[in-house]
């Protein structure tokens, strides 16, 4: 019975003895498990640190710390290699991408806002939040992280609610900074590709139709915003949702990416298209900081409700790849009931390339890149400008011959929307414009209709063939601005000039045609006699010959001066008779 019981005891014990070894062993075995699996999660930890870091070394393992901080000069002694590397960054670009790799997306700005702009506060629960969109076509990566940067570092967060990157068919896909985007980002930066290029304003329209906030941003890939840059943008257009507001535009150097301080201005465009700065009026001078008229937008930063714009058809679909985009939007926001303000306490910082360097977004050759901007002002003139776009015309008569494609969808567009006209707008916004840019320049001596006196229902005109023999036909009702083959200008060269092509004399002064403008004088060189209204070819007194009607009515020809034949008279839509009384000044007769 004792051993009997000692047998039991001992078989109890080893029992035990095995469950407790079983327990170890299990022990040791999740143990291992657990070891195994952390080995896994650290070896994947350090492969994404290791994939953040070699993409951090792609694009900003060059930062020197401190370079161009608070928006400084970046200065440095660059070797003669570096020098060299500079210089040929700067010509293949327009601005010194070299550098611009060397300086930190996140660096400092100075902040250079008024005085009085740090001061105002903006309810940040009531201004409607953002979708920035900008678009890019072979844009430099430097310069556009630094763009990104600086978004993400002065905006409030509450209010941006994503940025839309649109690649515009940029020649070469850059994965690597695609990666780059999502990792240093998140999904803050919505990156999109359009594999064909289909020109900044498509661009720019494809990115609006995918924004989820009520405000866009327009901004171009090469800027950099300051603080407080948003929140004054934004007070307008909650004040009135059909406000378009735009930023001072601040300069950031193409050679050493210094910030420099932009003027408040009133933008316009003169009568050859070119953007045109206007100073301040005085009461908006007193008033500033406060927001002021802008007539015509820079183009390429601005803040627009996203309905507003949709309602405005974002931009023509028939502009193509770049320029004249902003004078459309600009004219259609201000004639079919908008307004557009420049907001002087909010101030972006934009890269403007070199002068000399001449910008490409195309592979066609320069002179069809060129067209294709002609084209897209022939556009803007022809729907906006109404009877002055022959005041564009006249100064650049090649648009004239350049086709437009259909017109059809933005004239609709200009009478369901109610817009006004281009003379409101001049009227309006502008009355200093026409000061500086007079519709009737000084500098000609006579412009509209050439009308004659013996016919008074006839007037010169041209063909649509540069060399030709010119015709009389009935005269256009403006008198002024008639229609473009009656529209003759006495220029300034002492020509008679109508479009392209001038008038001239042929066979010793016998016959009248019209050829292109050669600049020589000589043959093409005409004058006015207010007195006699004799319009008279000829620089030297003893070779001239007057205008006259032809004997059938039908055309003109030339013959001996004479003041009492009614057939060499003449009268101008316009004449200048103060320019006329200096006509022969400094002109050499004999
Ligand atoms: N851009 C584009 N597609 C094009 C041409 C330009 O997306 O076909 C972009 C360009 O990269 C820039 C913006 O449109 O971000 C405005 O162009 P740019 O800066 O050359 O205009 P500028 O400032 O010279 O008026
Ligand atoms: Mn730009």
């Amino acid at each position: 019975m004792c051993l009997d019981m000692l047998r039991q005891k001992k078989k109890l014990l080893l029992l035990l003895l095995l469950m407790a070894s079983g327990s170890i062993c299990y022990y040791l075995y999740t143990l291992k498990l657990e070891r195994e699996r952390d080995g896994i999660v650290s070896s994947t930890t350090s492969r994404l640190e290791r994939e953040i870091s070699d993409l951090q070394a792609v694009f900003e393992s060059e930062v020197i710390p401190e370079l161009g901080a608070l928006g400084r000069p970046a200065r440095g002694n660059w070797t003669n290699e570096e020098l060299e590397a500079i210089a040929n960054s700067q010509r293949e670009t327009g601005y010194n991408a070299w550098l611009s790799k060397r300086i930190s997306p996140e660096r400092t700005l100075y902040d250079m806002r008024h005085r009085s702009c740090k001061k105002l506060g903006y309810p940040l629960e009531k201004l409607p939040s953002v979708s920035v969109v900008i678009t890019y076509h072979n844009e430099e990566a430097s310069v556009l992280l630094r763009t990104l940067s600086s978004l993400r570092s002065r905006t409030p967060i509450l209010l941006l609610r994503e940025i839309i990157l649109v690649d515009d068919g940029s020649s070469q896909v850059n994965e690597k900074l695609n990666d780059f985007l999502q990792i240093k980002f998140l999904n803050m930066v919505k990156h999109h590709r359009i594999s064909t290029q289909v020109g900044l304003m498509q661009a720019r329209v494809f990115g609006a139709n995918r924004a989820l906030a009520d405000v866009l941003v327009f901004l171009d890939a090469h800027v950099e915003v300051t603080h407080g840059w948003l929140e004054p943008l934004l007070a307008p257009i909650l004040k009135d949702n059909r406000t378009c507001t735009t930023p001072i535009i601040d300069t950031i150097d193409y050679e050493n990416f210094a910030y420099r301080r932009g003027k408040p201005s009133r933008g316009f465009f003169n009568w050859q298209f070119d953007y045109i700065q206007l100073p301040l009026l005085k009461e908006e001078a007193v008033a500033m900081p406060a927001p002021h008229k802008n007539p015509i937008m820079n183009g390429g930063l601005f803040a627009i409700g996203r309905q507003w714009f949709a309602d405005l058809g974002g931009y023509d679909k028939g502009l193509k790849i770049w320029g004249g985009e902003q004078f459309e939007l600009s004219l259609k926001l201000w004639l079919c009931g908008g307004q557009i303000l420049e907001v002087p306490c909010s101030r972006i910082g934009h890269l403007y390339r070199s002068a000399n360097f001449q910008i490409r977004y195309t592979d066609k050759d320069k002179a069809s890149e060129r067209k294709l901007i002609q084209r897209n002002y022939r556009r803007v003139a022809e729907v906006w400008l109404d009877e002055f776009k022959d005041k564009v015309f006249a100064n650049m008569p090649h648009l004239t011959v350049i086709p437009t494609g259909n017109l059809a969808e933005q004239r609709e567009l200009r009478k369901r929307l109610h817009c006004k006209s281009f003379k409101w707008f001049l009227t309006n916004l502008a009355s200093d414009f026409l000061n500086l840019y007079p519709v009737i320049d000084p500098a000609e001596y006579a412009t509209g209709v050439l009308q004659s006196l013996s016919s008074t229902k006839l007037c010169l005109e041209r063909t649509e063939v540069a060399s030709a023999r010119p015709k009389l036909g009935f005269c256009s009702s403006d008198r002024v601005f008639p229609k473009l083959e009656q529209h003759w200008t006495l220029t300034n060269r002492r020509e008679l000039q109508s479009g392209l092509v001038c008038l001239e004399v042929r066979n010793q002064g016998e016959d009248v045609y019209t050829y292109h403008c050669h600049r020589q004088k000589g043959n093409q060189f005409w004058s006015f006699d207010p007195k006699t209204r004799q319009v008279i070819s000829g620089q030297m007194k003893d070779f001239r010959v007057c205008l006259e009607v032809q004997s059938d009515g039908k055309g003109v020809t030339t013959g001996d001066c004479d003041p009492k034949n009614t057939k060499q008279q003449w009268k101008f839509g316009y004449q200048n008779n103060h320019r006329l009384q200096h006509f022969w000044d400094n002109v050499k007769t004999h």
